[in-house]
C-alpha cells in the first residue's frame, strides 16, 4: 500500500474536500504544482497554499497500452488506483503553472490521434481514488 507522508497532509486532505492545492511562492509570485518545500524558481520558502482550481491545459499526451507496458513509475502507481479504466500519461500546466506528467483519461487508440491534433486541449482535474483510502490527481479530457 502506498504510504501518506506527513508532510503532504494538507494537500491530501483538500483533496477531499476537492480542491486541488499548489504552492504559491510569496518572493516571486511562482505557481508550483505538486507542491513543494521551496520554490523552484528563485528558492525561497516562504510559501502558501494555492488554489489550483479544476482545469489544466494539456500540452502533451504520451499515449500507451498500460496494460500491457509503459512508464515503470505509472506501471507502479496504477496498482494502487482504485479505478482500473485506462489512462495514458500527459503532460500539462494549470494556468500561470509549471509543467506536470499526470495520469490522463478519455484517450483510446480510436481518439488518440484526433486528441493529439488539437493539443493544446483543456482537462477537468479527475480525482482518483487509490486503494491506501486517499485521492491522487489526474485528468480527463472533455469529449
Ligand atoms: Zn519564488
Amino acid at each position: 500500500m502506498f504510504k501518506l507522508r506527513p508532510i503532504l497532509k494538507t494537500y491530501y486532505d483538500a483533496l477531499e474536500e476537492g480542491k486541488v492545492l499548489g504552492m504559491k511562492c510569496q518572493e516571486c509570485g511562482d505557481v508550483v504544482w505538486r507542491p513543494l518545500p521551496t520554490c523552484q524558481k528563485c528558492g525561497s520558502t516562504d510559501l502558501e497554499w494555492f488554489d489550483m482550481g479544476d482545469e489544466a491545459t494539456i500540452d502533451e499526451i504520451i499515449f500507451e497500452n498500460t496494460n500491457l507496458k509503459g512508464d515503470y513509475t505509472f506501471a507502479k502507481a496504477n496498482q494502487n488506483f482504485v479505478n482500473k479504466e485506462p489512462y495514458c500519461i500527459c503532460v500539462g500546466h494549470f494556468e500561470g503553472g509549471n509543467l506536470f506528467h499526470a495520469a490522463l483519461y478519455g484517450v483510446n487508440e480510436d481518439n488518440v490521434d484526433e486528441k493529439i491534433s488539437m493539443l493544446p486541449i483543456t482537462a477537468k482535474v479527475e480525482f482518483i481514488q487509490m486503494d491506501g483510502g486517499f485521492k491522487s490527481v489526474g485528468f480527463r479530457i472533455k469529449d
